[in-house]
Order: C-alpha cells, then sequence, then structure tokens
C-alpha cells in the first residue's frame, strides 16, 4: 500500500511527523516547489533561494536514507504551480492509498490542505506538528480562561512544564527575568564577533541561478547569501552561536551599532523556522553553556526567553486568533508604505541602516523591526497590512505565524492591546540611547521642533495627541499623557501640524 508523504518547503525536519511510519519500500515523499508559494508576497531574493536550497538539500538527505522522493522543480515543464494541483498530478502518478501531511504552518495553506481530501478522493491524514513545545490546543486552553494573555505568564508555565532552566522547581538563578541586567548601550570600540556564514555549494549556487533568472525583480541582493541550508550546517550556526554570540547576548540584546546588523544575536531564526533546528534542542544547548559556566545566566536566560516564551507564544496566539486578525486596525491607520521601506533613501540614519542590512542580509535584528522600521510605522500610522506586508516580504527568516503577530500585535499595536499591554512607541531618546545612529544623521536627535529636529520626536508626540482618546487610559501610558496635559491648545496644534508637513515630505523622498 502507498502512503504519499507531502513535505511542505517549512517541514525540514527528519523527525517530522508525516514521516512518522514511514515505509521505505512503498511510500513517497512528495515535495514541490511551486510559483503560488513564492508570489503570494514578492520575498527577498534571499527567501526564496534559503527555502528552495533547503528543500533540495533535505530531499537529497531523504534520498540518502533510501527514501524514494518525487520533487517537483520550479522549472520543471508540467509544473502547474500550486500546491494543490501538484498533489492531484502526483496522485494519478503514484495511484496512492492516502495522503498524509503534518499541519501546514501559515493558515493560508491550512486552508488549502483542508480541500484535499475532496479533490484527491483519498484520506487525507493531517498531523499535529510536533515541533513546538506548546502545540496550538495547549494555547488555546491557556488563553480561553484568561482577560489578558501576557508572554511572561505562558512562558514561565513551559519553563516548569519542559523544566528548562529550572532547580528543583524553582527558577535558576532565583528569579524569571534578568532583564534589568540586560539591554544595555553597547559602548564605543567594543568588538563584535565575526559570524559564521556559509558559502553556497553547488546546489545552493543553481537555485541562485533560477532565482536571478525568475525573480529579478524582486526585492534585495543575493550578494551576502551564508544561511545555513541544511541541517549540519544549522547545527555549525548553533555552535557558532552559544560560543561566539551567547555570552553577551543579554547586555548587547537592544543594542544597535552602525554596519553591524548582527552584533550578537542568534541569527538562527530562517534555520528554526524552516526546521533545521528543533526550538528544543537551542534551549538545551543555551541551558548547557550556563551551567558549564561559558555562559552567564541572564544572557541564557534572556535567549530561552525569546525562544521558549516569545516564539512560542506568537505561534499559538497566531493560530488562536486567525482567521480574522489579519484585518485589524485598531489605530485606525491609512497612511500607504512609504517608498524608503523599500529603497533605504531617507535622511534618517536609523531607517537607512535598517533598511540596507534587510536589503544585503535579508536580516535586521529585533530592535531594529520594532524600535526602528515597527516603531516609525506605528508613530507615522502606516496601514497595518501595507507594513504587515513588507516584513512578511524581506525576511528571510520570515513566515505569516511568527511575522503578522510581531507586527500587528507588538510594532503597529493593531490589535488594540491583545498581544502587547502599550504600543511600543518612541521618540528619538530610545534609539539614541541605544545606538550610535544618531551622531552621524542629518537631523539632531536633541531638538524636539524645527526642520533640524529628530522626526522621531515630534512623530512620537503627535501619535500621542492623535490617539488620546484610544490610550489615554492605558497605566502604562499615564505619563507621557501627564505631561502632554501640561501642554497648551496651541502646542499640541503646532506639533500635529509639524508631523503632518513631515509626512508629506516623505512622500517625495525616492
Ligand atoms: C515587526 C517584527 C516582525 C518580525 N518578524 C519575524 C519573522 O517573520 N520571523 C521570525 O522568526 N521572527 C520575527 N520577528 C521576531 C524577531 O525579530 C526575529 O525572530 C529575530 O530578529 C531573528 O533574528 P535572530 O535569529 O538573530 O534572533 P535573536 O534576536 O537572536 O533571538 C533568538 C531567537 O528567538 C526567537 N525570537 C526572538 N524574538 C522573537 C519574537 N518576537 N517572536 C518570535 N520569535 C522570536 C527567534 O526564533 C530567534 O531566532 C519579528 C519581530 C518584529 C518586531
Ligand atoms: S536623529 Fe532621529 S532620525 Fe536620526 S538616527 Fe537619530 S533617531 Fe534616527
Amino acid at each position: 500500500m502507498t502512503v504519499l508523504r507531502i513535505i511542505l518547503g517549512d517541514q525540514l525536519s527528519a523527525d517530522i511527523s508525516a514521516l512518522e511510519g514511514l515505509d521505505p519500500g512503498s511510500d513517497i515523499v512528495l515535495m514541490m516547489e511551486v510559483m503560488e508559494e513564492t508570489v503570494y508576497v514578492a520575498h527577498h531574493k534571499q527567501k526564496i533561494v534559503l527555502v528552495l536550497a533547503a528543500m533540495r538539500h533535505f530531499a537529497d538527505d531523504l534520498r540518502q536514507r533510501g527514501v524514494l522522493v518525487d520533487y517537483v522543480a520550479l522549472d520543471a515543464p508540467e509544473n502547474t504551480g500550486s500546491l494543490t494541483t501538484e498533489i492531484q498530478r502526483a496522485v494519478a502518478r503514484h495511484r496512492p492509498q492516502r495522503l498524509v501531511v503534518t499541519e501546514p504552518g501559515e493558515w493560508r495553506v491550512d486552508a488549502m490542505a483542508s480541500n484535499w481530501q475532496s479533490l484527491t478522493g483519498l484520506p487525507v491524514e493531517i498531523r499535529k506538528d510536533g515541533r513546538f513545545f506548546a502545540s496550538r490546543a495547549r494555547f488555546a486552553d491557556w488563553a480561553r480562561g484568561r482577560q489578558v494573555w501576557r508572554m511572561e505568564y505562558f512562558y514561565r508555565e513551559l519553563r516548569r512544564e519542559h523544566a528548562i532552566l529550572m532547580d528543583h522547581g524553582q527558577p535558576a538563578g532565583g528569579a524569571w527575568n534578568f532583564d534589568a541586567l540586560n539591554r544595555k548601550r553597547l559602548p564605543a570600540h567594543t568588538s563584535t564577533p565575526e559570524r559564521l556564514r556559509f558559502a553556497p555549494d553547488a546546489v545552493t549556487r543553481a537555485v541562485m541561478a533560477l532565482v536571478e533568472q525568475r525573480f529579478s525583480g524582486n526585492f534585495g541582493s543575493l550578494d551576502a547569501f551564508g544561511w545555513p541550508v541544511t541541517r549540519h550546517d544549522a547545527l555549525l550556526a548553533l555552535n557558532d552561536f552559544i560560543a561566539a554570540g551567547l555570552p553577551r547576548f543579554g547586555d548587547y540584546q537592544d543594542a544597535m551599532k552602525t554596519g553591524a546588523p548582527f552584533l550578537f544575536h542568534a541569527l538562527l531564526a530562517p534555520a528554526l523556522n524552516l526546521g533545521l533546528l528543533s526550538p528544543r534542542e537551542v534551549c538545551d544547548a543555551a541551558e548547557a553553556a550556563w551551567r558549564s559556566g561559558s555562559a552567564p545566566l541572564n544572557a541564557v536566560e534572556g535567549f530561552v526567553r525569546q525562544i521558549l516564551g516569545w516564539r512560542e507564544y506568537v505561534h499559538g496566539f497566531y493560530w488562536f486568533v486567525m482567521p480574522g486578525y489579519e484585518d485589524c486596525n485598531a489605530m485606525q491607520a491609512m497612511r500607504s508604505l512609504p517608498a524608503f521601506y523599500w529603497t533605504g533613501e531617507t535622511p534618517m540614519r536609523c531607517l537607512r541602516e535598517a533598511v540596507a542590512s534587510t536589503v544585503r542580509y535579508a536580516y535586521s535584528h529585533h530592535i531594529q523591526r520594532l524600535m526602528v522600521t515597527g516603531n516609525f510605522a506605528l508613530l507615522a500610522g502606516i496601514a497595518p497590512r501595507e507594513i504587515e506586508r513588507w516584513y512578511l516580504a524581506v525576511y528571510a527568516d520570515a513566515y505569516e505565524w511568527v511575522e503578522m503577530p510581531n507586527t500587528l500585535g507588538m510594532a503597529v499595536f493593531a490589535d488594540g492591546g491583545q498581544m502587547a499591554s502599550k504600543p511600543y512607541a518612541a521618540s528619538g531618546a530610545y534609539i539614541d540611547r541605544m545606538s550610535d545612529f544618531c551622531s552621524g544623521c542629518r537631523y539632531d536627535v536633541k531638538q524636539k521642533t524645527g526642520p533640524d529636529a529628530c522626526p522621531f520626536n515630534y512623530l512620537y508626540w503627535a501619535f500621542l495627541i492623535r490617539q488620546k482618546d484610544r490610550l489615554a487610559k492605558n497605566p502604562r501610558l499615564a505619563m507621557p499623557y501627564r505631561t502632554l496635559a501640561g501642554w497648551t491648545a496651541e502646542r499640541q496644534a503646532a506639533t500635529l501640524a509639524e508631523a503632518d508637513g513631515f509626512l508629506d515630505e516623505i512622500e517625495v523622498w525616492r
């Protein structure tokens, strides 16, 4: 009896549930490169290369283990370009008795999968994805009984349940959180480690040529492509982070530096999200580094909090609030995405830096995403769906389940507080404190108004004035609203006018 086992592009884990019970003598693994998945947003070229190259390597690994793989390449002449029609064609080729697939990671593909049974006329078993600490149902059980959902409490439960950084039932080091020790500014002249990057092999180079040919107009450059595309290289990248990045990850987690986009960050999200690494092994490696004395607890807890905390939380959250969440717009933001998000053509140095590393590496780190490009989108009132599609398009690690809650919930507060307890709105002072960008900027971060003032300064106050009815009661914003209460009506009107004038001006930056 032939079972057709479908492996999707972000399911590249040897222990994925769709492969459980595989009979190499009769079963066939189907993998498909389809146009539909490469164009639902206009991905950065590196994202397309990453996924296709990793799929091709994964298929080779399966074949070496004696598994029969039916691989449909993007440029195969008969490729119909859609997952559903490729599955129908594969059914006609192999005449299997049934289909097995692991639940897709994005709602869009999940909706497609629910039709495969009726379209093929065969039983389709959709198996749970066991690659997260918490299943979708686990999050839903936790969320259902609560009025507010906060990552911190979910995270603590998962720490206990999975015995990560726990000693005798208590959090290691006697505290759940060491954030007070983290988030330092990077002292000038601090050296940052050279990070391990991977030269493309012949398989990856062939995909690069294909992408340059078929997606020449897409955003981004392939020149600096260096992401791991195999399990072997992903493990090397993990080891590199544990040795070179982790010890100072906590201290400088929020720091930004000109020309240094990676700093002490993990650079592991692309491999994790494809399934080349498991979140469990990544957390275990970090904990082992602390227990052996090679990394301090504030760094290791800070890192585990990102994986076991944020990553699991946004995953559960996405599946709990979809569909419907994609249309939220609690701040009634309507402005179109400014062209500089694609071109980097802006005199604002912090934004220029963030876009430059995005073009070159399909990467910018969390604080650049949240407090530079995200903060600007929030303050400028950019339509949530436009900025959300941008984040989904431009990063190598972007998948809707992780990107959408981070963008709509965290960066632009479009859900009105379902995910975060307050908008991450900040003036230029925050960027100045955490980076060296301002010293080389055309604007002056110390000036609050006038043609040379840092635009983040007046945009911040204009945002609070505009959103007063929605936000003034938020206890976490009590301080700025107390300050605003002391402003005259004229001063508030002048601030709004200055912000509007600036926002009109950026339309012509090209
Ligand atoms: C607007 C916005 C969009 C984002 N889009 C994505 C996305 O599409 N894909 C993605 O993986 N992450 C996304 N993030 C989260 C985070 O910025 C990236 O995971 C991180 O920058 C990846 O780089 P790194 O591997 O060096 O991570 P590090 O900063 O070193 O963190 C370690 C790991 O923790 C996890 N992590 C950290 N923060 C988060 C978070 N907020 N949510 C989920 N996981 C987290 C990632 O797996 C990451 O690899 C987004 C954040 C924001 C603010
Ligand atoms: S002065 Fe303002 S715009 Fe310029 S880098 Fe600093 S925060 Fe960014």
